[in-house]
């Protein structure tokens, strides 16, 4: 084998191929390439995706296959990586509405139907207001 041969062969090997691929692009033997591969620890396999890890603290994530791509590996990483980058939050996602109880304005993520800006004045509009029109009222 010669120089050249051997450096394509790490090049190829770096690009994710196989034996066979790359034995079949450099017209030499596969035996050639997998022992050549062998004898330089490029026998891995080469693999093009990112490593799977945890945008907050870097450790490795573990593999969910069924499930949505993760991103951190656990809840408070999350968290805590939500609070360092508040200007990555999706604005879009946030409905400003105005209070059917208080009249306030104020800011619903992700939920443009709800009425009241808190809990305090859902159960006012619901409780306070003689209960005429409660289901279920005895
Ligand atoms: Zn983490
Ligand atoms: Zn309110």
């Amino acid at each position: 084998m010669t120089d050249a041969q051997k450096e394509n062969i790490r090049y190829l090997r770096g690009e994710g191929l196989g034996y066979r691929a790359i034995a079949a692009r450099l017209g030499i033997s596969e035996n050639t390439v997998k022992s050549f591969c062998r004898r330089n620890d490029l026998t891995g396999v080469a693999s093009k995706e990112p490593p799977q890890v945890c945008r907050h603290c870097g450790q490795p994530l573990a593999k969910a296959p069924k499930r949505k791509e993760r991103k951190f590996c656990s809840e408070s990483c999350r968290r805590a990586w939500w609070k360092a980058h508040p200007e990555l939050i999706d604005r879009k996602a946030f409905y400003p509405l105005t209070c059917a109880e208080c009249g306030k304005e104020f800011l619903s993520y992700g939920n443009r139907k709800r009425k009241y800006c808190s809990h305090a004045c859902y159960i006012k509009a619901r409780f306070q207001k003689g209960g005429c029109h409660d289901e279920g009222t005895v």
